[in-house]
């Protein structure tokens, strides 16, 4: 984008919708939004070759809601969407809906966002009610189907949005059962990272002649991402980590591991040495997902450890810093992974700690983004001599078994989330001489828990950093 690019006036847009856009602050659109709100407003189909981080959602929700608002029906029966917005995970459910009220918030529009996870009474209730769009992941709409709660036969425009993710993650079958309950005239807008064989099978079904659109090369990572490399043993990986959340004054790092069991084992290590961390994954209670993930985006949480699913979309403005603990073993999906960072103009790092058997992974992610990531060296740490030890002690150590739940969730926040800030703050250092260190198998957050005297504390080696400045 330059200043000479178009701005959002020349797309046609409503006067509401460009009002709105001017307070969300965007002055441009993005290549993306300048590509497709034309060929969706003209009212066909679209496929469209978009990454998370290119703005892909304005640039689908834009030119619905001004056609919505275009043209209103009356009467309009409750519960009876008129555009649908499909999407993998729950996470990115609740960001669409959020963009679509921020850009609809002039127009008189009903948006509603269900996903699965949560008590579906709520949602009945939310469809006795009037719904233009509907923002939904695809199980639970299908129990919506199922009970009648939900009628979609008034379906005017259907978004598949992330659909490579949708069939990774087992979908297919649900989006043709989603899809048969739809009305056969209607205009269908697919958008997806990558084009496996899978999605050009589920685009030619179901785009009639669609305008295409894409943005991003096929699979080349975010230019301004500034990436490179450690090579360490693995189990050494989460001393450095540590030392780097330290040693760096990192406030706000997403980091990803190859499974929700190691996600939850990173986590428990960290706030262990002090470092507030919590992991979010598909085992995790909706709320315990939601709200790691509202106190990392308000700064709060300085660590979210997540897997690539449930990472997966998740828009969290301009992220600083990106660590890949373990290398994806599909190599698309480290260009997802770094798209968390470096977002609209903001400029991101991305680090990955790469052991010596992951670099033939680490060769294959090279080759797809036909570049070389930089080799660089930690100066100043040291891996300490009994890292290897304390790791092994540590995988060999029984998951404590899991504690009943406690009859009132709020009088225990840090049970299956994390302790709000000021008690976090509070505790941090009034309690590090506790006997043991408290953890449970969820890589929850325990204020009070101290460094497993087995395990090498990267403290030892850096000073008590300013841990939380920045944000703080
Ligand atoms: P998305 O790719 O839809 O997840 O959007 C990524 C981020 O870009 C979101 O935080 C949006 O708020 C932001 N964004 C979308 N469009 C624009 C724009 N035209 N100018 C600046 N930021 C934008």
């Amino acid at each position: 984008m330059n200043d000479n690019s178009p701005d959002f006036t020349s797309l046609g847009l409503a006067a509401p919708l460009l009002a709105a856009i001017a307070e969300a602050g965007y002055t441009r659109p993005t290549p993306i939004q300048l590509q497709a709100i034309p060929e969706v407003l003209a009212g066909g189909d679209l496929l469209a070759a978009a990454q998370t981080g290119t703005g892909k959602t304005a640039a689908f929700t834009l030119p619905i809601l001004h056609m919505l608002a275009g043209n209103p029906i009356h009467p309009h029966p409750p519960g009876r969407p008129r555009s649908l917005i499909l999407t993998p995970t729950r996470e990115l459910a609740a960001q669409i809906a959020e963009s679509v009220r921020t850009y609809g918030r002039h127009l008189p529009l009903a948006t509603m966002v269900m996903f699965g996870g949560v008590s579906i009474n709520p949602q009945i209730t939310a469809l006795k009610k009037r719904v233009d769009l509907l923002v939904a992941t695809p199980g639970r709409l299908l129990d919506h189907a199922r009970q009648g709660s939900i009628d979609l036969s008034g379906v005017e425009i259907l978004v598949l949005d992330e659909a490579d993710r949708m069939l990774d993650m087992g979908f297919i079958q649900d989006i043709r059962k989603i899809l048969a309950l739809l009305p056969k005239k209607r205009q269908n807008l697919l958008f997806s990272a990558t084009f496996s064989d899978e999605i050009r099978t589920l685009a030619n079904g179901l785009l009639v002649d669609p305008a295409r659109v894409e943005v991003a090369p096929r699979n080349t990572a975010a230019e301004k991402v500034e990436q490179c490399v450690y090579v360490i043993g693995q189990k050494q990986k989460r001393e450095l980590l540590a030392w780097l959340i330290h040693e760096r004054q990192w406030f706000q790092v997403l980091v990803f591991t190859r499974t929700k069991h190691g996600a939850n084992k990173l986590a428990e290590y960290l706030c262990r040495h002090d470092i507030e961390a919590a992991a979010i994954h598909g085992n995790k209670s909706q709320s315990a997902r939601t709200r790691a993930l509202a106190c990392f985006k308000d700064g709060s949480l300085p660590v979210l450890v997540a897997t690539d699913i449930a990472a997966r979309g998740l828009d969290i403005e301009q992220l600083p810093q990106v660590v890949n603990f373990e290398l994806p073993n599909v190599s698309e999906d480290y260009v997802h992974r770094i798209g968390r960072t470096g977002r609209a103009g903001a400029a991101g790092h991305a680090i990955s700690l790469v052991a010596p058997e992951e670099l033939k992974l680490l060769a294959a992610i090279e080759r797809l983004m036909r570049r070389k990531i930089a080799r660089t060296e930690a100066e100043g740490f040291t891996p300490s001599a009994s890292a290897e030890t304390a790791y092994d002690n540590d995988l060999q150590r029984e998951p404590p078994p899991r504690r009943s739940r406690p009859a009132r969730q709020s009088a225990t926040p840090a049970r299956d989330g994390h302790a709000p800030a000021a008690r976090r703050a509070g505790k941090r250092s009034a309690n590090r001489h506790d006997p043991a260190p408290r953890h449970d198998n969820g890589g929850n957050i325990h204020g009070n828990a101290r460094a497993n005297t087995a395990d090498a504390n990267p403290r030892r080696t850096a000073p008590r950093a300013a841990l939380f400045s920045g944000k703080r």
